[in-house]
């Protein structure tokens, strides 16, 4: 239709006019079996995981492509829907097997200031309503995993702190009558006491050592989460009900009183999380549980790392998390398979969606088809992340990156005004402008070299607006072409679909043909120190003089190397809005230096993770939230106002 009618208008207008394929059908197309698929409703199916990859695990794996942007800016670009775009051009246009890979939106952001992820106009994932709100519950077990752990951090320091070794010991391996389990005896062996000892023939100092796992509280790193924008969980006192707050007397007769047990912690959001990353970076069933359970929490008084199996609970959050781990499948408004996983922020987490729908998609497509994958905000962040710990943790190999501009991004990033939410755009957005444009190529070029130096071919889409005119977008084809980009197209798949991102189509297909996997390099060495793999990043990516470490940074950067994360690699947290911390800074900014504030750790999901500038892990809402819009006709129970 035109004018192209708001997404949620064009959602519902495919479901109720056009009509969704069944699900299993369009399953039943990307070349699974019925036994594969679970579904769940008419529009999604989760995809049975193992049976699917080793069914198909001599077939070569399709051509991989990352679609990624610019710095993004209150403008929009279209990542989500370019993603969805190229997917519909390259099947249902080009005739490939072809299919879209993006992430699970978070509620924050949904009921926040961005709105949905589905994509936009006629190049989205379809019902965006199911998409944008709860799909399958993934996040939902995410969070109660995340939860489930931290409540068992708090009641273990409650009980260590009320009982004594012995009477510890008792209730943790004797009381049940039952031999040390799986979880027990990885506990066992790490403390070097035999794992073929049964409960009663641990020494009293062998039973001291396994029953009291004794944090130091400072060092706890697990917060609670939730997946909603809420600014008043970023700090908060737990445990401050009258029986954890009183003065304990311990158990065990001459005990002395013990501690209180109120502490500050805070929240993240759940998309923030580290068992979001596990799930965006597990390979299968056996690695999310190892990874699930290897999550260090915080360190013990003798500066020993605690782990999620330490605590005895790795099993049971694998547990909540074993339907997550299926890749869920729904169909673009041109019924182009989309593998929907993980929904890790990009600025804040490591931005990609999963390891496992990528490799599925692959296997699916084969040797001749396409897997377009997204990689969340610029390609500072989310690209950089994608290759240096995605593509290392699943040593799969892309060929392509798809960059996507505007014309009115690229002016903001060449000096155009602010823009003020309610307020109509000024006329340098709305206008020709063309020195605008040519200024703000400077920062679409530097993603382009930093796309380069990962050894995979470039194309750049320009995602077009309807106010662009053709001098502005050749001003962006040439700028591209001399920063080196295998080819720049201009699409208009959001207007049009597939047949809009048809030339964009044909470039990614020659890119792929030109590329070689065998091209592909990361840009550092595992093997370097932990400040050295910042700095590679943030002189090579961002462009900046340096890096600067916190006290504490510095600290915890020793901790990690003498507690043996030190060859992780790294996933930085900084604005999404520039190369540098400072989210004014527009174009390419230069003379600056990267702050380090705090490195965080994610031993499970393994990388480290350095807080830069002033970026929060958890967002909170503005003034007038998304949520305002949205609501619910009462008569036909459809959704209105999502965006
Ligand atoms: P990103 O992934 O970069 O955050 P999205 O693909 O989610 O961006 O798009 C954000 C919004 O912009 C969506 O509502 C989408 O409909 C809209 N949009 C994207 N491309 C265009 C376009 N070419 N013209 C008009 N609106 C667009």
């Amino acid at each position: 239709k035109t004018p192209v009618p708001s997404d949620i208008e064009v959602s519902q207008d495919i479901v109720n006019e056009v009509g969704l394929l069944p699900i299993e059908d369009v399953a039943r197309e990307a070349g699974l079996l019925p036994e594969e698929v679970i579904p769940w409703g008419i529009a999604k199916a989760k995809i049975h995981l193992k049976t699917t990859l080793d069914r198909l695990s001599d077939q070569p794996d399709g051509n991989y492509i990352v679609c990624t942007g610019i710095n993004p800016t209150p403008l929009g670009e279209g990542k989500s829907t370019t993603t969805i775009g190229l997917a519909q051009a390259l099947g249902a246009i080009l005739g490939k097997k072809s299919f879209a890979c993006i992430r699970q939106p978070s509620q924050g952001p949904t009921f926040g200031i961005k709105g949905g992820a589905a994509g936009g106009g006629y190049a989205q994932v379809v019902p965006m309503e199911e998409f944008n709100l709860h799909l399958t519950g993934d996040i939902h077990a995410i969070t109660a995993a995340n939860n489930l752990l931290a409540a068992a951090i708090d009641t273990r320091m409650f009980h260590e702190d009320s009982q004594s070794d012995e009477a510890l010991y008792k209730r943790l391996c004797l009381a049940n009558g039952k031999p040390f389990n799986a979880i027990m005896k990885k506990r066992l062996a790490k403390l070097g006491i035999d794992t073929n000892k049964s409960p009663e023939d641990l020494t009293a100092e062998e039973r001291s050592k396994f029953a009291r796992v004794d944090f130091d509280k400072s060092t706890i790193t697990w917060q609670r989460v939730l997946d909603t924008c809420d600014r008043h969980l970023r700090g908060v006192t737990v445990g401050c009900g009258s029986k954890e707050t009183i003065q304990l007397r311990g158990t065990v007769k001459g005990e002395t009183p013990r501690e209180q047990h109120s502490r500050e912690t805070g929240f993240d959001i759940t998309v923030a999380s580290e068992i979001m990353a596990v799930l965006a970076l597990t390979k299968d069933l056996p690695d999310l549980r190892e990874k699930l359970g290897s999550m260090v929490v915080g360190y013990s008084k003798s500066a020993e790392p605690i782990t999620a199996d330490d605590l005895g609970c790795g099993g049971a959050l694998t547990v909540l998390m074993k339907d997550a781990l299926l890749p869920t499948m729904m169909q673009t408004v041109e019924r182009t398979p989309v593998m929907v996983h993980a929904g890790p922020f990009a600025n804040i987490a490591i931005g990609n969606s999963s390891i496992v729908a990528d490799r599925l998609a692959l296997k699916l497509a084969g040797e001749d088809g396409y897997v377009v994958t997204e990689a969340g905000f610029g390609a500072d962040i989310g690209m950089e992340k994608f290759f240096n710990i995605k593509c290392r943790e699943s040593g799969l190999k892309p060929k392509c990156a798809v960059i996507v501009a505007t014309v009115r991004a690229l002016k903001m990033h060449g000096g155009g005004p602010p823009v003020s939410a309610g307020k109509p755009l000024a006329k340098e957005y709305t206008e020709e402008n063309i020195p605008l444009v040519v200024e703000g190529c400077a920062n679409l070029c530097k993603h382009i070299e930093n796309a380069k130096k990962f050894g995979v071919q470039v194309v750049v889409a320009i995602n077009q607006f309807k106010s662009d005119t053709a001098v502005e977008m050749e001003a962006i084809r040439k700028a591209s072409m001399d920063a080196g980009a295998y080819d720049a197209v201009v699409s208009n798949h959001w207007a049009e679909g597939g047949k809009g991102a048809e030339a964009l189509g044909r470039a990614v297909i020659a890119a792929c043909e030109a590329g070689k996997s065998e091209d592909f390099r990361y840009l550092y060495d595992l093997e370097l120190p932990i400040r050295s793999k910042i700095e590679i990043i943030s002189k090579e990516i961002y462009g900046a003089d340096g890096v600067d470490f916190s006290e504490t940074a510095e600290q915890q950067m020793a901790k990690y190397e003498t507690s043996g994360f030190g060859k992780l690699p790294i996933c930085i947290a900084k604005t999404q809005y520039s190369f540098s911390c400072d989210a004014a800074a527009k174009g390419v900014p230069t003379g600056f230096r990267i702050s380090v504030r705090e490195i965080r750790s994610c031993v499970g999901a393994g990388f480290l993770y350095p807080i830069c500038g002033d970026i929060m892990t958890i967002p909170g809402l503005p003034t007038r939230p998304g949520f305002y819009d949205v609501d619910i006709d009462t008569e036909t129970g459809a959704v209105i106002g999502l965006f």
